[in-house]
């Protein structure tokens, strides 16, 4: 026993501990209760398997993760360990089989679900058994204030007590986590009742990991961010690509197939377990580079070298971040972390902290139905009440865990229980966006929130020191010139202002101001030293320059429901500098630009270019393709012409069609709005046109 090393030779062949593993496996032979908290690749499961080893009688190791115990098992039974696991995936009789293997000191490990703890039978196989240490894996599913709270964790601490009390008590207590902020160390800690346990941290730093955030307001636009890194020095090295939904995970697998011709899975719980599995083997052994998945794919994922790992959106927490983003690099060798951060990625967010939080009345209802139908299953409460079913799983599960006598005074303390968590998730999101939305040192940040005061060295640290490199180069640089430098100059002029005003502006409104739309909530900008002066372009087009320029890290979006846009350091230097900033303006758009621009500055703006168009001989269909503009602007600037008295009804109209729009009105009185009208005429007539005519009748 004093010689771990040997120990560590014999059963596993490796050379020497690494960080944190001896000083743990230490403790816990002294009989003493640890939290060891190492980042994921770290080897935290040799510390309980070694430990196991050495003493005497079945550790029983507490674990979430169902899918990969048989792989866990397996691994161990090759290195010549007496386990097992025991879980919902084995057939009753053969559970039975295993728990009286457990109850008779077969073991020297025993993998289980919490969930276990529910089974009467389990708990009296438990209190024959031998146990040498109560092991609790992914220890943060313990606190409500960690990222993945299970209820089912709640029921060990009950189960060690009854254990600590029966003659056979086991040595010690191991708690292990790769993510655990001070709060959550403590928290679990007092949950399993190990207030005075021994902390092994090791640092959270991965010097190899480079951390990136990437702004991008949608979709259409993080796909071309893959697009670029998938073509670019990351083309064919192994990845995973995080996505929020399933929907967003088939359209990306999908994508990569078939628009890059890359080697690409999907991976999600809606998928056939037998497809899982198979996707998850193919990416284990090296033959599928790329893996598409939600957050059910990887706890436990490790292959080494993958090279990067990519959020399409924005995970949870930065616990949660980090601990997905982790599994880049485990080979030690250069990988990145990469976040697509769009300000809608919260909204999903609060969606999902929605939906499988149960109000006080979702829990009264169940409480309820608990107590007419004991057992009955979530499928049945979601049935009976609407609840959808992840709210109606956790709903049971909160129910079931309750310590006690449930009544009407507990379903009020879990009510407040949940409220207060999800109080603390609107919080962890909150962590989230700042890491994303921040404009400091990202690997800084992830240590400090994991209160981890070392030093966030590394070669090739996060993109924002990176910017401060290129912000020096940067300077250097040629100013602006051409025509689609000097754009995006004045896309960047014009954020800037609003931001030295106090208050920001969104996406959607910058695009009208700079088209120079007439929509009130924008004319009140007229003043404004860029309003219109993109004139010539499409708003979809605008919307297509803020993205290149968000995609080159000039720009970000900040805030949740009403996001704003804002300079990054880069933006605010190439403006400072006058810097010439390479992006490309629509080139259709170009052409026209040009054209239209002497138009409208020929005939003073665009009502009488639309004017000029229609005295020409054009229809209102002709003028609005050739303007770029909708038929619904055209018949505007028509209405407007013909109410002072410059465009004759006839150009716009042809007779016949005003004929049926008398005949309809004639029937209908005084015209207050057009919407009667308009349900009396064909499905053809549009809104225009009869404002046209209406407008014609009042001149
Ligand atoms: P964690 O549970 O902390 O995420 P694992 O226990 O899965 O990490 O270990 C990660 C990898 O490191 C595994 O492949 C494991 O075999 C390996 N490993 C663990 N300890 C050592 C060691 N002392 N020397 C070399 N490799 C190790």
């Amino acid at each position: 026993m004093t010689d771990l090393h040997s120990a560590l030779q014999q059963h596993f062949g490796y050379p020497a501990f690494r960080p944190g593993q001896e000083e743990s496996v230490r403790i816990v032979l002294e009989g003493r209760d640890a939290l060891v908290i190492m980042p994921t690749g770290s080897g935290k499961s040799l510390i309980y398997q070694l430990a196991a080893l050495a003493l005497p009688g079945t550790a029983l190791v507490f674990s979430p993760l169902i899918a990969l115990m048989k792989d866990q098992v397996d691994a161990m039974k090759r290195r010549g360990i007496a386990c097992t696991y025991i879980n919902s995936s084995i057939e009753p009789a053969e559970a039975d089989r295993r728990v009286r293997g457990l109850a008779n000191g077969e073991y020297k490990l025993v993998l289980v679900a919490p969930e276990r703890l529910r089974s009467g039978h389990f708990l009296g196989a438990l209190t024959h058994a031998d146990l040498s240490l109560i092991v609790v894996d992914e220890a943060h599913c313990l606190s409500q204030w960690g990222h993945d709270f299970r209820p089912d964790y709640l029921h060990i601490a009950r189960m060690r007590e009854r254990a600590l009390a029966s003659g056979k008590k086991p040595q010690a207590t191991l708690a292990l986590t790769a993510t655990a902020t001070p709060r959550t160390a403590d928290s679990i800690c007092t949950l399993l009742g190990i207030a005075a346990a021994a902390r092994v941290i090791t640092g959270f730093n991965r010097p190899n990991l480079f951390f990136d955030v990437r702004h991008a307001p949608g979709k259409r636009d993080k796909l071309e961010q893959i697009r670029e890194l998938l073509t670019g020095p990351d083309a064919a090295s192994a990845g995973i690509i995080y996505a929020g939904t399933r929907n967003d995970v088939e359209e990306i697998a999908a994508y990569l197939r078939d628009s890059l011709g890359l080697n690409a899975q999907a991976y999600h719980g809606a998928m056939p377990a037998r497809t899982r599995d198979t996707v998850q083997d193919q990416f284990m052994s090296g033959d599928l580079p790329l893996v598409v998945a939600t957050n059910a794919f990887g706890m436990g994922i490790d292959r080494p070298d993958v090279r990067f790992v990519l959020h399409f959106s924005m995970p949870a927490s930065l616990e949660a971040y980090y601990q997905e983003a982790g599994r880049a690099g485990r080979d030690g060798l250069p990988a990145r972390a990469i976040l697509l951060y769009s300000a809608q990625d919260i909204s999903l967010q609060e969606f999902f902290i929605d939906a499988n939080t149960p109000d006080a009345n979702d829990l009264r209802d169940a409480h309820r139905l608990l107590t007419a139908e004991p057992g009955a299953t979530s499928d049945v409460l979601a049935t009976r009440t609407g609840m959808k079913e992840i709210k109606a799983r956790m709903t049971l599960e909160l129910l079931n865990s309750a310590p006690g006598q449930l009544d009407a005074a507990a379903v009020s303390r879990i009510s407040r229980m949940v409220n207060e968590r999800r109080d603390h998730r609107v919080h962890l999101l909150g962590v989230m966006r700042r890491y994303a939305e921040g404009e400091s040192c990202r690997r800084r940040a992830i240590l400090d929130y994991f209160g981890d005061a070392g030093p966030a060295d590394a070669p090739i640290c996060c993109d924002v020191c990176e910017t401060q490199t290129t912000l020096a180069e940067m300077g250097a640089g040629r100013t602006a010139e051409t025509q689609s430098e000097r754009a995006a100059l004045i896309v960047l002029d014009t954020i800037s202002g609003f931001a030295s005003r106090d208050f920001g502006v969104g996406k959607t409104k910058l695009a009208h101001i700079l088209k120079g739309s007439a929509r009130e909530d924008v004319s009140r900008f007229a003043q404004n030293r860029n309003y219109g002066k993109f004139q010539a372009l499409k708003l979809a087009e605008i919307d297509a320059l803020v993205a290149q320029l968000m995609g080159a890290g000039f720009l970000k979006q900040v805030g949740g429901d009403r996001p704003v846009l804002q300079l990054t350091a880069r933006g605010e230097v190439a403006l400072e500098a006058r810097l010439a900033i390479d992006i490309a303006l629509p080139t259709l758009a170009r052409k026209k630009a040009v054209e239209r621009q002497r138009v409208s500055a020929s005939i003073g703006g665009t009502v009488a270019a639309t004017l000029a168009l229609i005295h020409d001989g054009r229809t209102v269909a002709q003028a609005a393709a050739e303007r770029a503009l909708t038929l619904g602007t055209i018949y505007t600037h028509c209405a407007q012409l013909i109410a002072e008295g410059q465009l004759d009804i006839d150009r716009v109209v042809p007779r016949e069609r005003q004929a049926h729009i008398r005949a309809a009105a004639d029937t209908l009185g005084p015209i207050q709005a057009l919407a009667p009208l308009k349900s009396l005429l064909p499905a053809d007539y549009d809104y225009g046109e009869i404002r046209c005519v209406v407008s014609s009748w009042r001149k």
